[in-house]
């Protein structure tokens, strides 16, 4: 750890072992005791590792070292902010678009989120589908030719073993109707050690699979994540990026520049950066949208579009993603003024119609 004390060999799942360990204080124990018996707690090696103990504001620690402030609930919070229940047709599996649907193995994590919109749902008592529940949610992605993508999320998939995750691609692979295989997870920077060979196998497939990695600080790009998103990256895995806008941790220009540059070197394609959804006690992480539009637009033309996610915010009650980023085009009379990303801007005038067949 960055104060020179040895990072532990083990995940910390409870307010006395983030003690012993140094990253929280005596003193704040019983109402951490109280914190983590209502949500999961876990803090993998290799996250504890980046803390800094003598800083109170550590990016790293604000994402996952609990805080007394998360049993006080604002009241726009909700328990379940995007209405995954409301749109669960089978156990495991959530379908809010027409083109494509969750399916949710399990709700175990490598580290538990302060900020996750699914804090009343996962935990390391695991959600793992039963094998009936999971042919059943099969099933229904087998029933369902619409459906053109598999999302799988959860908790987090790639805390599978490697030959149930390769189970499950093979049977959604096998599926004519579905092209495109998706995975969220934050094991690649919160646990790198999981990403084996094995495990990259598990996820070759003739589909096309894209890996959507969650991480919201540069620090989180260790050389063991590095590496573990090489190996999956050379199993023709495409690699892309998400990432919460939070307080405290990477609501600045530089904080929010340096992570999607840090995510581009890393092979990894910045998509989306979400806004929080206000799940119970995560009041403290919320930044403004205003404030979340000037940083992005301040990033315009700086940076590579290549580092540019959409900025998103998830309705409350599952009516989808709707982008909510800075405008840079508004309309005119007879035309369209647009800012330029470098300064100034430009009137582009409406296109005349084209005149009748044969005119001229
Ligand atoms: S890894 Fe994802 S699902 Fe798990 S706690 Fe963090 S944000 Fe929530």
């Amino acid at each position: 750890m960055p104060d020179g004390s040895l990072p532990p060999s083990r995940p910390l799942r409870d307010a006395d072992s983030l003690a012993e360990a140094g990253l929280v204080p005596a003193a704040a124990l019983p109402a951490l005791r109280a914190v983590a018996a209502r949500y999961a707690v876990s803090v993998t090696p290799a996250m504890a590792a980046l803390i800094d103990p003598t800083d109170p504001a550590d990016p790293i620690a604000a994402q996952y070292v609990p805080d007394a402030a998360e049993l006080e609930v604002a009241p726009l919070e909700l328990a379940d902010p995007i209405a995954d229940h409301a749109h669960t047709p089978v156990k495991g599996v959530v379908h809010r678009y027409p083109d494509r649907a969750l399916l949710k193995p399990l709700l175990a994590c490598p580290v538990y989120c302060r900020f996750c919109f699914r804090r009343e749902q996962v935990g390391p008592s695991g959600g793992v589908l039963s094998e009936a529940e999971l042919e059943a949610a099969l099933d229904w992605f087998a029933a369902h030719p619409q459906v053109r993508e598999a999302i799988l999320t959860g908790g987090d998939p790639l805390m599978l073993s490697p030959r149930r995750l390769g189970q499950i691609l093979g049977r959604l692979s096998a599926m004519p109707h579905i092209d495109i295989i998706r995975l969220h997870t934050r094991v690649p920077v919160a646990d790198p050690a999981r990403v084996t060979a094995k495990l990259a196998e598990a996820l070759e497939s003739e589909k096309a699979v894209f890996l959507c990695l969650h991480a919201n600080h540069a620090r989180e790009f260790t050389d063991a994540a590095r590496l573990a998103l090489r190996h999956l990256s050379r199993a023709g895995v495409a690699l892309l990026g998400q990432a919460v806008l939070l307080r405290g941790v990477n609501d600045t220009a530089e904080t929010l520049e340096a992570l999607l540059r840090t995510m581009l070197a890393h092979r990894v394609k910045p998509y989306y950066l979400h806004q929080l959804d206000r799940a119970p006690g995560t009041a403290r992480f919320e930044v403004p949208i205003a404030e979340g539009r000037a940083l992005l637009e301040s990033l315009r033309g700086r940076v590579t579009g290549l580092a540019w996610p959409t900025y998103a915010l998830d309705l409350p009650g599952g009516q989808g993603k709707a982008p909510i980023g800075p405008d840079f085009a508004s309309r005119a009379e007879g035309g369209w003024t647009v800012r330029g990303p470098l300064g100034g801007g430009h009137f582009q005038a409406d296109a005349e119609p084209p005149g009748p067949a044969g005119a001229g």
